[in-house]
């Protein structure tokens, strides 16, 4: 038996309680794994408060164990690259949405959606950064990818406090670029110049709607946010410039021209963390695991218990929590 978090739908309304469930049950959640983790640590991403409180129907089969990343032990695996014993993490793949997730103290996986992880990083500091800051990476990576360097300019990150744009923020200030944040917190100025900002703008400035070619401002950027603001970016990028879009939290919509495009060249790269191909979800952790510092790290995540996810989940989506949450499913 292992105690999981467990969502039924009733009457249309998501309940969620902290249930024991028998381990062979794992067979039959809707992945048909080869690997069993023991797991160790999960988090609160925005769509897991989705998924518990709801509010979005992120859920797809039920009765569903919530966690779209976990990090762990493996206890047995048939699985070639992996044996007893070995520390992994894993993102995505449809975790909490059409199979069982991570809050839990056991998940059966299969070995294509795991990585190893790298010895330098403990499974606790692997969900401290989480999905949120491994997506950051993969914002940086494609960046770097596009061709932008160091030496092209500032690069611009909106949502700068959320835990995509904190991250986004260490990680290109350790790789030598000049970064502007933007935010809507303008009174965590001091944590963000701490995490590597060169300078703040006021969300504002970027979140309402405005003219089809801007001042060419930033060389690349990192947005968390879409709608008007990543129109603005696009808008404000120097020629040839590029932004890695990966977020939604002003809006889905992207109510832009194509004028940056055609007349400046700039690139609109796209970011997707859940189904992104193994070698680079590779490359994303071994990156992490040997730049971001470890203080950086532990600056951002606070721990809770499995039987508290609920009730976090709802602060979550209210706004009300600051950094990473870090969810111990054996505490
Ligand atoms: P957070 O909730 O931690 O942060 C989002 C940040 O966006 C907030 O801290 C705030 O930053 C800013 N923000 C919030 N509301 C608005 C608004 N109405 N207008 C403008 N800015 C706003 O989320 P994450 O950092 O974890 O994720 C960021 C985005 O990336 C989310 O939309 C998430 O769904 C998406 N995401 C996508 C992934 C992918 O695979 N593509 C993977 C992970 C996340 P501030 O207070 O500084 O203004």
């Amino acid at each position: 038996m292992f105690k999981a978090l467990m969502l039924d739908k009733q009457d249309d309304r998501t309940v969620a309680s902290i249930q024991s469930i028998d381990e062979s049950r794992l067979a039959s959640s809707g992945n048909g794994g080869d690997v069993l983790v023991r797991v160790d640590f999960s988090t609160l991403n925005y769509k897991d408060g989705l998924a518990i409180t709801g509010k979005v129907p992120v859920v797809r089969t039920w009765p569903m164990v919530p966690g779209i990343d976990f990090a762990g032990v493996v206890e047995t695996s048939s699985h070639p690259e992996y044996k007893p014993g070995d520390a992994v993490v894993m993102n995505g793949w449809g975790a909490g949405e059409t199979h069982w997730g991570g809050l839990a103290q056991k998940a059966r996986v299969p070995g294509d959606h795991l990585i190893a992880l790298p010895a330098n990083i403990t499974t606790r500091q692997a969900m401290a950064v989480g999905t949120a800051g491994y997506t950051a990476m993969l914002c940086v990576q494609a960046l770097e990818k596009h061709g932008i360097g160091a030496k092209d300019g500032d690069v611009l990150v909106t949502g700068a406090n959320g835990g995509v744009g904190s991250f986004a923020i260490a990680m290109l200030a350790k790789r030598g670029y000049r970064v502007i944040a933007s935010t809507g917190r303008p009174e965590e100025a001091a944590r963000l110049r701490e995490l590597g900002a060169a300078d703040i703008v006021e969300r504002a400035t970027l979140s309402e709607p405005g003219k089809p070619l801007q001042k060419e401002r930033w060389a690349a950027a990192v947005d968390c946010v879409g709608s008007h603001t990543l129109a603005n970016v696009c808008a404000g990028l120097r020629y040839g410039g590029a932004v890695a879009a990966c977020g939604l939290a002003q809006g889905m919509d992207f109510p832009a021209t194509v004028a940056p495009f055609i007349l400046r060249g700039v690139a609109l790269l796209g970011v997707d963390s859940v189904y992104v191909p193994r070698e680079r979800r590779i490359a994303a952790w071994r990156a992490i695991a040997d730049e971001v510092p470890v203080a950086t790290i532990e600056s951002v995540a606070t721990a809770i218990p499995l039987a508290d996810a609920p009730e976090v989940a709802q602060r979550l989506l209210r706004g009300e929590v600051k950094g990473r949450v870090i969810v111990d499913v054996n505490a």
